[in-house]
């Protein structure tokens, strides 16, 4: 049975007097942690661009310094003051608060809330939860986005941007699964080749969804889209879907500015549905994780996956700022 060793580490970022911000591996004890009923110690977490912001201090993001980041995080329950949870079952916690407005993953042992813990689907380990991760269960958000509207494979072409990245690379990965023809966007020409054993029918460049003209409306291509970059992409993939189709918008790092008229809406009847995965209620959170663990498993081929360590988070922050990341980076809680 777990046990919770003390001290402990985690990654702790704070302000230096001269304000300058940095994150460091630090020793922590179970008083250091927030309040909660549930102690997990973790096996792994998980790295997204929301937890680069939070390693910087992004005010959007961190609620107050010293912090501990991590969205994501799976491993064993270690100690418990709740009825649902006994110390031995194998969770996972993605979203709510964690690693945003509560200390979260990067650390060997989170203590959060009853209802944020989730029961680690049959089929999946901590490993393979945290492969999924936010990026994921964005991912199967924005899929089922697109089915509830019922645009089903025969309706045309799906477009996928930031294809390379967490969210885009388990969006192309589904799709394909579910027989959709996809189109993978990316920076990257040197991992279309990658894109595609994902799954992608074509894989183009970021040009070919970055129409800055102010034409309210483009030739029409797309039956769907899964868009995680915002700005100008997103306004043109807008601009260039198809009648009754479906937009999914998770993401910012093209920009926040949404460039349009209210044309592709009144004239084609395009939806825009946002995806927002951190207060996702949980009966659809399950219902994610069950798609995600059945009918939408995919097993993301092993050099899609990057182990580091809590020490090399700083390094990968850089990388993912660069948009230079390829895939899911799984974060081990130790030094
Ligand atoms: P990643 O950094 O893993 O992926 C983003 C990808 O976008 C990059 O790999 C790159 O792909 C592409 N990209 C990067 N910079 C640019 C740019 N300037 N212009 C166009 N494309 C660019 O991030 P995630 O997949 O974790 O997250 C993607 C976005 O979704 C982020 O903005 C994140 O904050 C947001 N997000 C939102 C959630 C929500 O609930 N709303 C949940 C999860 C994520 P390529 O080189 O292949 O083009």
């Amino acid at each position: 049975m777990p046990t919770v060793a003390e001290p402990f580490v985690a990654l702790v970022v704070d302000k230096s007097p001269d304000g300058e911000v940095s994150a460091k591996v630090s020793d922590l004890t179970l008083a250091d942690l927030p309040a909660g009923e549930v102690v997990i110690e973790v096996e792994y977490a998980s790295f997204n661009y929301k937890d680069a912001l939070a390693c910087q201090g992004h005010p959007g993001v961190v609620r107050s310094l010293p912090h501990v980041p991590g969205i994501d995080c799976a491993g064993t329950v270690a100690a418990s003051d709740s009825d649902d949870w006994n110390v031995g079952d194998s969770v996972l916690v993605t979203g709510y608060g964690l690693g945003a407005e509560q200390w979260g993953g990067y650390s060997q042992y989170v203590r959060v809330p009853a209802d944020w813990v989730v029961a680690m689907p049959e089929g999946l380990d901590a490993r393979r939860a945290m492969a999924i991760g936010t990026a994921g269960f964005t991912a199967a958000q924005s899929v089922s986005a697109i089915v509830e509207r019922n645009i089903l494979p025969d309706k045309g072409p799906v477009v996928v941007t930031g294809a390379t990245g967490g969210v885009g690379m388990w969006s192309v990965a589904i799709l394909a699964k579910l027989g959709y023809e996809v189109t993978a966007v990316s920076g990257k020409s040197e991992q279309a080749a990658l894109l595609r054993q994902l799954g992608a029918a074509e894989v183009v460049g970021r040009d070919a969804v970055n129409d800055s003209s102010d034409r309210p409306l483009l030739k029409s291509k797309w039956a769907a889209a899964v868009d995680t970059v915002g700005g100008v992409p997103l306004a043109t993939i807008l601009r260039s879907t198809l009648h009754r189709g479906c937009v999914t918008a998770c993401g910012l790092v093209a920009g926040a500015d949404l460039p349009l008229t209210v044309h592709p809406f009144i004239l084609r009847g395009v939806t825009l549905a946002g995806i927002d995965s951190a207060k996702c209620p949980r009966a659809m959170r399950l219902e994610m994780w069950k798609h995600l663990s059945t009918d939408w498993k995919v097993d993301l081929p092993e050099e899609c996956l990057t182990e580091i360590t809590l020490s090399e988070v700083s390094d990968r922050v850089q990388q993912i700022m660069a948009g230079k990341v390829v895939g899911r980076t799984l974060v081990l809680p130790k030094k």
